[in-house]
């Protein structure tokens, strides 16, 4: 049997690693902290920094593909694990993906839209940009943000200079706020031949910054659906991506949707969960699938669904979920509930409408 090693040792990989499992291919995680949801799954799991090449190439030589669960390993362990084994989706999604900028051009380069944007490195670009980007808007650090971290909103100009001091001063992209009717992801998965698949268009709600619930179907047209999905079909080509991709989009305009990209995850996501329990073949397995270069899984969607995260101590209501009917629960196995903290999430299944 084939091992796929994972860089990323979170509940992403934890869930890969089961996938992986069912179809009788073993898992070897490489974390960089050793209490890892990952660790209890996989068949081996190493412990390094993602800056010690050496240990990074020491374990893609154990393994016979390499892919990850965060976007944002550093480019010089991609290649270093490059050199020694398959590394799929490749270094071009996630040097894409890593830098909202990078993305931000790269997705509106392709003729889809995105918000306004600015690309900020001093607090006199801030001011300066903030006039042609106007309030309100939003400060985002270019790299490293994640569940509304590193972001600041700018309601009115007078904020500016707080806002570039509270995300640290950082290389920073200023963004116009899309007043959005809902949030859309499509999770797509496109394998080393070419093919691409897309679950069913997701509709996305945050609380706090974090994703709170994931639905399908979404209520949206069908021909709005057809055009995210040809959105998303776009972006994985131009990429060249192997592997699961999703897109985040926000729906726009009332008689009239159109769609915005927000930003693009080179990897499996919190909004297709739901496909563990609605589809024959999950967005797990289908990465997996899709980075051996197996046939893709079928993504049609055979139940309604709608997830719903456990953040913090909302996980400790496990009983109560576990005991209702047509709910799903799927826990990550971590130990403290710190606030914000995903700890597992559930998907109520009913019949598909
Ligand atoms: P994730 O955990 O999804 O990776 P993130 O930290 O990368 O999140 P974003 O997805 O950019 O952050 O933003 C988080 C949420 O904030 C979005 O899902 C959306 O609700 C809101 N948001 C972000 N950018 C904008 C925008 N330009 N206009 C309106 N809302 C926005
Ligand atoms: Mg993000
Ligand atoms: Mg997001």
């Amino acid at each position: 049997g084939s091992t796929i090693g994972i860089l990323g040792g979170g509940q992403l990989g934890r869930m890969l690693s089961a996938a992986a499992s069912r179809l009788g291919l073993k898992t070897h995680i490489y974390n960089d902290t050793p209490d890892a949801p990952a660790f209890h799954v996989a068949a081996k799991g190493s412990v390094g920094d993602y800056d010690d090449l050496d240990a990074v190439a020491s374990f893609a030589r154990q393994v016979d593909a390499v892919t990850c669960e965060f976007e944002n390993v550093p480019a010089a362990a991609l290649e270093a694990a490059g050199a020694e084994a398959p590394v799929f989706p490749p270094v071009k999604s996630f040097e894409v993906a890593q830098d909202r900028l990078t993305e931000k051009d790269f997705v509106s380069a392709l003729g889809i839209a995105v918000a306004p944007y600015a690309a900020i490195d001093t607090l006199a670009d801030l001011k300066e940009s903030i006039l042609r980007v106007p309030p309100p808007c939003l400060l985002k650090t270019r790299r490293f943000g994640y569940d509304g971290k590193g972001q600041a909103r700018i309601h009115t100009l007078c904020e500016a200079e707080s806002a570039w001091e509270s995300i640290g001063e950082a290389p920073a992209i200023l963004e116009g706020m899309v007043a959005f009717e809902r949030e859309l992801s499509v999770v797509t998965v496109r394998g080393r031949d070419g093919t691409v698949r897309f679950y069913d268009v997701v509709e996305n709600v945050h609380k706090d910054g974090i994703l709170d619930t994931s639905a399908v179907p979404a209520k949206i047209p069908s021909a709005l659906e057809t055009e995210a999905q040809a959105i998303a079909g776009k972006i994985a080509e131009a990429l060249g991506h192997v592997g699961v991709l999703t897109v985040e989009m926000f729906q726009t305009g009332g008689d009239k949707p159109g769609l915005t990209v927000n930003e693009i995850a080179p990897r499996v996501h919190n909004s297709g969960h739901w496909t563990q329990d609605a589809c024959l073949v999950s967005q797990f397995e289908n990465h997996v699938r899709a980075i051996c270069g197996w046939p893709l899984g079928d993504v049609a969607r055979h139940s309604d669904a709608v997830m719903t995260n456990l953040i913090g101590s909302e996980a400790d209501d496990w009983r109560r979920y576990a005991a209702e009917p047509g709910t799903a629960v799927h826990l990550y196995g971590k130990a403290e509930a710190r606030p914000g903290r995903k700890m597992g999430h559930i998907n109520r299944i009913s019949p598909k409408t």
